[in-house]
């Protein structure tokens, strides 16, 4: 199924719970948003419509490393001597010349996931710690596998659980969860519009649904 239809889904779900918990506007517009990501969540594992979106921009990042680059080049050439500062000049080339060859999807997903990961540890938030973890690992694994079965959704479930309990936004547990099944049910064989279904046991039984 389509980015734009598991977002519109994993949108309703949060409107959803927001509507059986008879939330204030406010609240009601957090949970369809959280729903509308949480239905994206587990195609990160592609090139999909949230991993362009929650990624660094490509660009950007060569630019970064670009400019570490040349800065290392000037501090070697300054500050270095002897054996160091031909290697200062060597690895500088390298981060100027290489991530435009090298850079790709995957690669910029677990990037972003690093970069969270130390944002959570220098803040000390344990969700995004966790949130970040889910990004990286996501990024090795191959599409429509762990994050397209029970284990993926109980890994989320635990994410947005530990996110309710940090930002006491009522609901989020469960729109983010449901939400997150939700587009499970909508890669299934028993519709029409997919080919492939889900593996929901994997890794121990691999059949699909
Ligand atoms: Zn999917």
């Amino acid at each position: 199924m389509k980015g734009s239809s598991h977002l519109a889904i994993g949108g309703a779900a949060g409107l959803g719970v927001a509507l059986y918990l008879h939330t204030d506007p406010l609240t009601t517009a957090s949970l369809i948003g959280i729903g509308s990501v949480a239905g994206l969540a587990p195609d990160l594992d592609v090139n999909g419509k949230l991993s362009n979106r929650i990624t660094i921009s490509k660009k950007w990042l060569i630019l970064f490393f670009a400019a570490a680059g040349l800065l290392l080049i000037g501090y070697s050439y300054f500050t270095l001597s002897g054996f160091t500062q031909p290697a200062g000049f060597v690895i500088g080339l390298c981060l100027m010349l290489l991530p435009r060859l090298f850079i790709k999807q995957r690669t910029m997903l677990f990037v972003t996931g690093a970069a969270l990961a130390y944002a959570a540890w220098y803040t000390d938030i344990f969700w995004l710690l966790l949130l970040s973890i889910f990004i990286i690992v996501s990024s090795f694994l191959a599409h429509r596998s762990l994050t397209h079965s029970i284990i993926g959704t109980a890994c989320f479930a635990a994410i947005a659980w530990h996110f309710e309990q940090s930002v006491q936004l009522e609901g989020s547990f469960l729109a983010g969860t449901l939400a997150y099944a939700s587009h499970l049910v909508a890669d299934m064989k028993i519709w029409p519009v997919n080919k492939k279904g889900v593996k929901w046991f994997q890794p121990l039984f691999n059949k699909e649904f």
